[in-house]
């Protein structure tokens, strides 16, 4: 089975509070934009138009992979609250 076949099984509960803000400014400084390629639900990307960028938090599998791999510190990470967030089904 391929990764994206077992992430699609997976059940969320989105948190209405988002459990991962951006600091914009240092995304508008950011060539590298790492988080596109490095997030495994693919969650990361430019907003249109603009130097900023998105994710979206309700398909967030929380690996803290972002976390990890920003090099200029922008992503504010934690857990989603009790209750919300990923639930997996197939590992
Ligand atoms: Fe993507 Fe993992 Fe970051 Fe969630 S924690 S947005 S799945 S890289």
């Amino acid at each position: 089975m391929r990764i994206d076949e077992k992430v699609a099984l997976d059940a969320f509960r989105p948190d209405e509070e988002p459990h991962i803000k951006l600091d914009q400014a240092r995304c508008r400084a950011c060539a590298s934009r790492v988080c596109v390629r490095s997030c495994p639900a693919n969650l990361y990307a430019p907003i249109e138009g603009s130097e900023e960028m998105k994710v979206e938090c309700s398909g967030c599998l929380e690996c803290g992979t972002c976390l990890t791999v920003c090099p200029h510190g922008a992503v504010d990470w934690s857990h989603p609250r009790g209750g919300c967030g990923v639930r997996y089904r197939c590992g």
